[in-house]
């Protein structure tokens, strides 16, 4: 049985199993404009490329502790944490996360690793995003199971949809066996080109057709975002007045609502 859910943050995944689909911009930038709102706010980076923790500036190879003793229980994630200039807290990754995923794979209850290691932090933090890597194991299995929340990154384009079922698919496994209270909060439209009526009936086609709530505004493709990791400030730092960073603060409100 799942251990029961406590009071303190909530949880939101950012999953998909594409790569390329803006997780790792969407957690950096809505955890930053989360910050703003005065949230208190941890980014856990759950993917072995360590994109996310790159991107804000920390270098994974020089890194004693990471998200890899986190899930594999030998440090606890206040002895892994980083605070980041953004005005959020990050647990961080190394590239051989890969090696955390084998090593939880004969281990009894391994899907709820995570959720365990985050319970003793919910009360430190008002709101906790994961950034999975784009894939379906058990990683990211560990990351819905600990969630409350489900966003679903997706760019407006033909195709990008495609996988989608696949998703909900273990979303439903995942609310059967590991977790109840999942709920998928919405599909988070990235890369939007607002020119494009193509992508606006990308975007009514996928709500309608899978039954997900889309989240709005869209978020714009704008080169803004290829520049902010290079600096290791979210785009909110970097651009904070671009279409960019506005459209995420406006997502991140709706998101407040919720909390
Ligand atoms: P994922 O985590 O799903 O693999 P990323 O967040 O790493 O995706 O984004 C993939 C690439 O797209 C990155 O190079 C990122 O800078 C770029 N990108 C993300 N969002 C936008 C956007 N709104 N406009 C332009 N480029 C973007
Ligand atoms: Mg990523």
């Amino acid at each position: 049985m799942a251990p029961s859910t406590s009071s303190g943050a909530r949880v939101i995944a950012l999953a998909n199993q594409k790569g390329g689909v803006a997780k790792t911009t969407s957690v950096a930038s809505l955890g930053a404009a989360l910050a703003e709102r005065g949230k208190r706010v941890l980014l856990v980076d759950l993917d072995p490329q360590a994109c996310l923790t790159f991107s804000l500036g920390v270098d994974p190879d020089a890194l004693e502790t990471s998200v890899n003793e986190v899930l594999l229980g030998a440090v606890e994630v206040e002895g892994a944490v980083i605070h980041c200039d953004d005005g959020f807290d990050l647990v961080p990754s190394v590239i051989d996360l890969a090696g955390a995923e084998a090593m939880l794979l004969p281990r009894p209850g391994r899907e709820y690793v995570l959720r365990t290691a985050l319970e003793g932090s919910r009360a430190a933090y008002d709101v906790i995003l994961l950034d999975c890597a784009p894939s379906l194991g058990v990683i990211t299995l560990n990351a819905l199971t600990a969630a409350d929340g489900l966003i679903i990154p997706m760019p407006c384009e033909m195709l990008s949809h495609r996988g989608v079922g696949q998703l909900l698919d273990t979303v439903a496994d995942v609310q059967k066996i590991l977790n109840r209270d999942l709920e998928v909060w919405g599909v988070l439209p990235t890369l939007f080109d607002g020119r494009s009526r193509h992508a606006r009936e990308v975007l009514a086609d996928v709500g309608e057709r899978y039954e997900l709530p889309v989240l709005e505004p869209p978020i714009p493709k704008t080169v803004r975002f290829a520049e902010a990791p290079a600096v290791g400030r979210s785009i909110l730092a970097t651009a904070g007045s671009s279409k960019g960073a506005q459209a995420y603060r406006q997502v991140a409100e709706v998101l407040l609502r919720r909390l």
